[in-house]
């Protein structure tokens, strides 16, 4: 019989964790191909999803988790559960059941074919906003278009298998700052994709508002491809080139057509100039910043991995594997 290790990120699901726990032991628990385990990860809840973990651990052996010392983010939770996942393959799945847990018998049936890595992908994005449905397709397009391959697969979310393989090859990356939707693409294996429909989230609200998604997504493209850095020198020359041929334009009309400018004080040619001149001021110190902050978001990266922080830390776990195994299930630490 075959283990397989689900790992289930929760940070404020108070309301959808009875939900995913009750679903989760109709499909799973009797099972006589595969033995199932689960190891949830509290990120520093401030509701009661702690309090529902640590009940859920003491009714089924199947069930352990952690809990991190503060709310870390979805990539340093799930780290946290990959690297205590024993199962022959694991499993990510988020708790809200937007991603079908029924869909795991079917991502099993791929590991059986041989497949390291099985990514659900999601075949249309209705229950997303318009605003995330656009600005992850055009994200994902710009990102593998800068790398020049595609580096992040688009509509696939955490939710994969990884058999042991790709696990412990995940788990051997160095770097503290993990970003897991790229680094599986990054390591490679053999992997394939099967479709599926998206559920809206049945109870609870996004974690992901604009700010956190805007972080998600720099920190990915970063990730993924140094082709940005390119696009600085790219910026350069095209601005460059625009203001030389400007120059170019104004020697040209002001020889050619002798343009007779009447500039003096209080023309309304002064005031327009003066008022332009400010805006392209404006505009270019804006380009310019932006310019600027390219390089700053590769310099933040290698700050936090230089840092080499851990980028979560435990502060109560409960392995139930273990503790079968020592007889000390009730033993919390
Ligand atoms: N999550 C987490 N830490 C966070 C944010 C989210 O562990 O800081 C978990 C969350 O509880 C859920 C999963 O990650 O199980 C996906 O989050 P959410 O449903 O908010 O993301 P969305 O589906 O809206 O992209
Ligand atoms: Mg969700």
């Amino acid at each position: 019989m075959k283990n397989v290790t689900i790992i289930v990120p929760c940070y404020n699901e108070e309301e959808m964790l009875p939900l995913f726990l009750k679903k989760a032991e109709e499909l799973f628990i009797d099972n006589d191909k595969y033995s199932f385990d689960f190891i949830y990860v509290d990120d520093g809840s401030k509701d009661k999803t702690l309090e529902i973990l640590r009940e859920a651990s003491l009714k089924s052996e199947r069930i352990s988790y952690i809990s991190l010392s503060k709310n870390c983010g979805q990539d340093p939770a799930l780290s946290a559960g990959l690297k205590k996942a024993t199962g022959d393959c694991a499993i990510m799945i988020d708790c809200d059941m937007q991603d079908p847990p029924e869909l795991i018998f079917r991502l099993l049936e791929k590991y059986e074919e041989g497949y390291d890595v099985v990514n659900p992908q999601r075949s249309k994005r209705e229950t997303d906003t318009y605003f995330k449905k656009t600005s992850s397709g055009i994200f994902y397009r710009f990102v593998n278009k800068m790398a020049k391959k595609e580096v992040v697969p688009p509509n696939v979310s955490m939710y994969r298998l990884l058999s042991r393989k790709a696990l412990d090859y995940l788990n051997s990356l160095p770097e503290s700052d993990r970003i897991i939707r790229s680094e599986v693409p990054f390591i490679g294996l053999k992997t394939c994709y099967i479709k599926f429909e998206r559920q809206q989230r049945e109870a609870g609200k996004t974690k992901y508002n604009f700010h956190r998604m805007f972080d998600l997504g720099e920190r990915t493209l970063v990730d993924s491809t140094t082709g940005l850095l390119t696009m600085v020198l790219k910026i350069g020359l095209l601005f460059s080139f625009v203001g030389f041929l400007g120059m170019l334009g104004c020697i040209i009309a002001y020889i050619i057509i002798n343009t007779n400018l009447d500039i003096g004080t209080g023309s309304t040619y002064f005031h327009l100039i003066f008022a332009l001149i400010i805006f392209v001021g404006i505009l270019i110190v804006g380009v310019l910043s932006i310019v600027v902050y390219i390089p700053c978001m590769y310099l933040k990266v290698i700050h936090i991995n230089t840092q080499n922080r851990p980028t979560y830390l435990i502060g109560e776990q409960f392995d139930s594997v273990r503790s079968i195994a020592h007889g000390e299930k009730s033993d919390k630490k």
